[in-house]
């Protein structure tokens, strides 16, 4: 702003300065030329005017030429020259004429001895200044003359020299002038300029508050122009911070970790690349990628393949700790962003181990279905060599065999269609009334007890008088009991089974305890797992299927409870779901 105010005030007192010059010059021109001139005109008229007088005068006077020259200009400045007809001078009022030189070739006394009024200006060679000479003709004692009147011309050149002096003054008088009024109103024209400028910086600085000041009329449009194009960028970079914050909340939202690499450098990782890497959020901007502490695997795949031109995607091997990625690198390459690729890592150690999961478990399913499926078409083969060859008795017996096989398959299949039926979501607000739950259990297994001498004791007596309702569904926990009852009915030859409710705080403990063989502390916490069986040929052919337990599991999972298991071999086992109370 300086330099703009600096420039134009440098050009106004230039402009101004010479308008003054050129107006003052004319002016001084206009004047001081004709001043002079007049000046002259009228001493050469009075002079003029003075020799013919003078010139009447000598005609009539019968006094010397030297008494005549003498007394025609006594008191006054001029001098009186009468000069013969052959140049010789006869006589002047202010020297000896004999001194004097012949004044024939003088041009102003040509003229008058050839009977005209003659008029020269030069520098007397006698007075050795710059005089103005009239000459007119005359006749003194009856010769004729040239009578010649001259005054110096310095008081003119005084004159002059004092207008000139004058004009001098008032051009620099202008001049001043000039430039202070320039100094003045450029600063009165450049002050809101100025601020304007100054709000301008302001805004180029960031600072969008500003407040754009009232200005003279004719840079209103200036102010307007300016305040709206400080709204606009506030608008702009308001849009723009807004989008920043949902793009930034939308990347750390992502459950994958995210990186924006340029060139090898990283530019951007978000949240979730902070949590599976375990770095500070922010802390790898423009960190080289070697230099982020990257898995090596991880590492090497990332830069291979960052300046392809394919978007690749992998599940890596699992890393030293078991961990498996899976990586998918985008570059961004061509038009926008040369060189930018965008890094997605996906921890998906839980979905592989899922997915074993469920390859195991089909593996499993199939292998167990096939085992009683193949037994019935073996066992019916056999039935019907056995009726045919007549033994009906052996065929019977194959045929009791087949029974068993199928009723095997058919609890492996309900089993297997439970299970399914628990991965489904659960109803919620689901309740259910145990005290209820319990009697239809035991009622359904009492005749199996029965069959082995078994005593099934339920015991209510923790809960007498109260309601106890549990926030898990009905089937679920009926599922839950069945199961436990079967193994304890199942794995125990004689003794009793228990059932007992008891309401603790915020659950309802339901226990079956049984007086069978115990589990050995080695297999207690794998008895949940699909298909596992302590002992694989005792338990298969005491017709468990190896997903009671699993259910069990799932069913407590489910509500949000749990299942505990107390036993040491030889002393029987306890079994308690403790499932969420309903209030
Ligand atoms: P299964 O259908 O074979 O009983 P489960 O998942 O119900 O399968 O049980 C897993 C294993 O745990 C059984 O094979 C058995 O060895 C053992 N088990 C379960 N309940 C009892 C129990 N009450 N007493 C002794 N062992 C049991």
């Amino acid at each position: 702003m300086k330099r703009l105010t600096g420039s134009l005030l440098a050009r106004l007192v230039l402009g101004y300065a010479l308008i003054a010059v050129v107006f003052a010059s004319a002016w001084l021109w206009s004047l001081y030329g004709p001043l002079k001139q007049a000046a002259l005109n009228q001493q050469q008229r009075n002079l003029t005017a003075v020799a013919q007088a003078a010139a009447l005068v000598a005609a009539h006077s019968t006094e010397t030429p030297g008494a005549i020259a003498r007394q025609l200009v006594a008191r006054t400045d001029l001098r009186l020259t009468i000069i013969a007809s052959d140049g010789r001078v006869l006589a002047d009022s202010n020297f000896a004429a004999s001194s004097m030189e012949n004044h024939l070739h003088r041009p102003e006394v040509v003229a008058a001895l050839a009977g005209q009024t003659g008029v020269a200006r030069r520098v007397s060679r006698t007075e050795k200044q710059e005089e103005l000479y009239v000459a007119v003709p005359a006749s003194v004692g009856g010769g004729r003359v040239a009578l010649r009147v001259s005054q110096p011309l310095a008081q003119i050149e005084q004159i002059a020299a004092r207008s000139r002096r004058m004009g001098l003054a008032l051009l620099a008088g202008s001049l001043i002038l000039a430039v202070g009024i320039a100094i003045l109103t450029t600063r009165q024209a450049t002050y809101p300029i100025g601020v304007l400028s100054r709000t301008a910086e302001k805004m180029a600085d960031g600072d969008l508050s500003v407040v754009v000041p009232t200005v003279p009329t004719d840079l209103e449009g200036l102010a307007d122009a300016l305040a709206a194009l400080r709204n606009q960028m506030r608008a702009r970079i308001e849009a723009l911070e807004s989008e920043k914050v949902t793009l930034r909340t939308t990347l750390d939202g992502l459950g994958e970790a995210v990186l924006l690499l340029e060139g090898a450098d990283i530019r951007l990782a978000n949240a979730a690349a902070s949590r599976l890497f375990r770095t500070p959020v922010g802390g790898w901007r423009n960190t080289p990628l070697s230099a982020a502490g990257l898995p090596g695997g991880l590492e090497a795949a990332i830069d291979a393949h960052r300046m392809g031109q394919e978007t690749y995607a992998s599940t890596l091997p699992p890393d030293p700790t078991g961990r498996v990625l899976r990586l998918l690198v985008a570059p961004l390459g061509r038009g926008a962003a040369p060189g930018r690729t965008i890094v997605s890592v996906a921890d998906v150690t839980e979905l592989a181990r899922l997915d074993s999961v469920r390859r195991d478990f089909v593996a499993n399913a199939s292998h167990e279905l096939k085992t009683p499926a193949a037994g019935i078409r073996l066992l019916a083969q056999s039935a019907e060599i056995a009726a045919s060859d007549g033994d009906v008795k052996q065929a019977l017996v194959f045929a009791g065999q087949i029974e068993a096989e199928a009723a095997r398959l058919q609890r492996l299949v309900g089993d297997l269609l439970d299970l399914s039926r628990l991965e489904a979501v659960p109803a919620p607000d689901a309740v259910t009334d145990v005290r209820q739950v319990v009697e239809n259990a035991v009622v359904s297994h009492r005749s199996a007890a029965a069959r082995k001498g078994l005593e099934v004791v339920t015991d209510f007596s923790a809960v007498q008088g109260r309601d106890v309702y549990v926030a898990a569904d009905r089937t679920d926990v009926a599922i839950a009991l069945d199961n436990l009852l079967d193994n304890a009915i199942n794995y125990t030859n004689a003794g009793s089974v228990r059932i007992a409710v008891e309401a603790l705080d915020a659950r309802i403990a339901i226990s079956v305890t049984d007086t069978g063989p115990g589990i050995h502390p080695e297999h207690q916490p794998r008895v949940f797992e699909r298909f596992y069986r302590v002992d694989k040929g005792r338990d298969r052919g005491a017709g468990g299927t190896g997903l009671g337990l699993a259910l069990v599991r799932h069913v407590v999972d489910r509500s949000g409870g749990s299942v505990t298991l107390d036993s040491s071999p030889g002393e029987g086992s306890r079994f308690t779901l403790n499932l969420p109370r309903a209030l």
